[in-house]
């Protein structure tokens, strides 16, 4: 394959899960019927592990999920939450509960986007933003961790309590105008996410987040679906190519897995090197 910042067509990475790594656990992916959330619910089940598909919006794709499972001898279940709202995330933990028999795992990855330059942005817009990717995190792992808690430790299956894997972006670290509702979400959820690791740490729960940079999904379709704005984008991944949602996916095993059962509280970038400042490659 060339590496020409004009390459569009790319090797899609594969997914290299080590089956039975998350036999017999238990995982809720929230936003999971669309982009990363989707490629994180199946390579979770891939790796072994019995899946609830949480959607608001998009059941029909929500079951689509649950069918590509199942279909691969996999078990899931489509479980409905908006994820800003309290009594909905309380419903649906309880539901997953029920589906499962508890929770091992959590990826609390919903999120959206309502850009606007700063002086033209709506409080509701702020509002949305911040509801939903932070808030509703926080909802999301409030929930799981009482059910963490009140299990602990299932040394059949995991040496950890809980497992937590917060879907940030390369945007917790990164300035990104016309977009501060966003930034601020991802901010917030990069220390939220640290504050819990060093909380729940004692409890054995640990606590991570993965820090996507440009993945082609739904959310950015504008960024790379011509050949023009592949290139544009190309000038801030040295890796000279876009993200799938499968690396994503890889990145999501490989945190809840025991394989990192000494990793807590750090932002796993996954970014084909964005976070690097590709600008100074050649100045500075
Ligand atoms: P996507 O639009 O394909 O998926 C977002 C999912 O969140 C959808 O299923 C959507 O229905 C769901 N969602 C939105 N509001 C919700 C709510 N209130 N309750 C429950 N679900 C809700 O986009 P994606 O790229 O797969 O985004 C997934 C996560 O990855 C987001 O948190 C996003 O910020 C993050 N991310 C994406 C990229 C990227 O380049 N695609 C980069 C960095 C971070």
């Amino acid at each position: 394959m060339t590496t020409q910042a004009t390459t569009f067509n790319t090797d899609l990475p594969k997914q290299r899960t080590i089956p039975d790594l998350l036999a017999g656990q238990k995982a809720l992916v929230t936003g999971a019927n669309s982009g990363i959330g989707r490629a994180v619910a199946i390579g979770l089940a891939r790796a072994g592990a019995e899946v609830a598909v949480n959607y608001v919006v998009g059941e029909e794709e929500a079951n689509k999920v649950v069918a590509e499972i199942e279909a691969a001898g996999g078990r899931a279940h489509a479980i409905y939450a908006d994820v800003s709202n309290e009594d909905d995330v309380k419903a649906m933990t309880a539901k997953a509960i029920e589906a499962m028999g508890t929770l091992d795992i959590l990826v609390p990855n919903a999120g959206l986007q309502r850009d606007a330059a700063a002086a033209e942005m709506t409080l509701e817009q702020w509002n949305k933003v911040i509801s939903v990717n932070l808030t509703g995190q926080f909802l999301c792992i409030r929930e799981a961790v009482k059910e963490f808690v009140r299990r602990g430790v299932r040394a059949d299956v995991s040496v950890a309590a809980g497992k937590i894997v917060c879907m940030s972006s390369v945007h917790e670290v990164i300035p990104w105008a016309g977009h501060i509702n966003y930034a601020a979400s991802k901010g917030g959820v990069h220390m939220m996410m640290q504050s819990l690791a060093q909380e729940l740490a004692p409890q054995r729960i640990r606590v991570n987040a993965i820090g996507p940079g440009a993945i082609r999904t739904p959310i950015n379709t504008e960024a790379w679906n011509t050949p023009e704005a592949y290139t544009d984008l190309m000038r801030l991944v040295p890796y000279k190519r876009i993200g799938e949602p499968e690396d994503i996916a890889n990145a999501a095993v490989f945190l809840a897995s025991d394989m990192a059962d000494y990793i807590t509280g750090i932002t796993l970038f996954v970014d084909g090197g964005m976070t690097c400042y590709p600008g100074f490659a050649t100045g500075g």
